[in-house]
């Protein structure tokens, strides 16, 4: 039975004052992008999606919502990354979890992954030098421009799943020192429905320890750790407190790992190969340099991220 209105709840706060409420909040705590946050975390919250939002900013919010956004939002103050409160991030095509057990993969690296196909589709093509080409119809399946890729730090399995997805490799095998990292990939290749075609491979040690003798790959990349150690404590709380840290510190200069991969690809890639290696943003001399000195590669090529910092190094065998 409906209540007479004189002892109706009055109405909540409408969609909007509460966006604006919660931008200001986040602004307050000196979050980027308070509003986009703000919107996003109402639609987690409701359960919409920001176009659903924004046409209905001016009905009022259910109590019921009022008690789940007020600890998303207590949650995002504290310093936890967006994506983390959401359970989720877009990379590319896919949809994948994000939680404390692996990296966020980052805006930059779906760029790797572009780099990557750009290179598969040249490679072996005779007609790319010469502009000739075949256009295909929309929908139309191909074959994976390659057949076999490493990812090293395969992390949640950003890369490893999009290579396979948007068939640029048949099959990957991706490797990850970390346990945790490699139950998240397992559930994101699940989700995807890519079971058969990414392997992952808990490596102890070295990530070449995890491989079979003579397995070889006509791509290998890697995101590996970066930063430098001594840098660890200057990075924003949401990555410092709330991302794996075996993810992100590379050691005294940041290239620990850059350079055990660097190492070991040139024995592991197949004629025609490339190393596909994410780098910080002044890094690239020096993993260029490495890689030149090696003497194991025809060409090695920095590359810029969207924002014109140097974020790429492609080693071809
Ligand atoms: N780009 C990441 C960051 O800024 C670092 C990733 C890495 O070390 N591979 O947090």
């Amino acid at each position: 039975m409906s209540r007479p209105p004189s002892m109706r709840a009055p109405p909540g706060p409408t969609r909007r004052e509460v966006v604006d409420g919660i931008a200001a909040e986040l602004q307050a705590a000196g979050v980027e992008s308070p509003r986009l946050e703000a919107e996003r975390l109402v639609c987690h919250v409701l359960g919409v999606e920001r176009h659903e939002l924004a046409s209905s900013l001016s009905s009022s919010l259910r109590p019921e919502d009022a008690g789940s956004l007020a600890r998303a939002v207590k949650r995002r103050i504290a310093g936890e990354p967006l994506q983390h409160i959401e359970g989720s991030v877009e990379f590319r095509d896919l949809v994948l979890q994000a939680d404390r057990r692996a990296l966020v993969p980052r805006p930059e690296t779906e760029q790797l992954v572009d780099e990557i196909a750009r290179w598969a589709r040249s490679r072996g093509s005779p007609s790319a030098s010469t502009g000739v080409r075949i256009v295909r119809r929309p929908g139309a399946v191909r074959e994976p421009l390659v057949e076999c890729a490493l990812d090293i730090g395969v992390g949640g399995g950003a890369i490893a799943l999009s290579l396979v997805q948007e068939r640029i490799a048949r099959r990957v095998v991706g490797i990850d020192t970390s346990p945790e990292a490699l139950a998240q990939a397992g559930e994101n290749r699940a989700a995807v429905g890519l079971g058969e075609s990414v392997e992952l491979r808990l490596a102890r040690g070295s990530p070449w320890s995890a491989l079979e003798p003579g397995e070889s790959f006509d791509l290998i990349v890697s995101n590996p750790p970066y930063i430098p150690s001594g840098l660890i404590t200057r990075l924003g709380v949401e990555v410092r407190e709330h991302e794996p840290r075996e993810a992100l510190d590379g050691g005294a200069d940041g290239l620990d790992v850059a350079r055990i991969v660097a190492a070991g690809a040139p024995g592991r890639l197949r004629p025609g190969g490339a190393l596909f290696l994410e780098i910080g943003e002044d890094q690239g001399t020096e993993v260029r340099s490495l890689l030149e000195r090696s003497g194991c590669w025809t060409r090695v090529e920095i590359r810029r991220d969207l924002c014109g910092r140097q974020r790429f190094v492609v080693a071809l065998k």
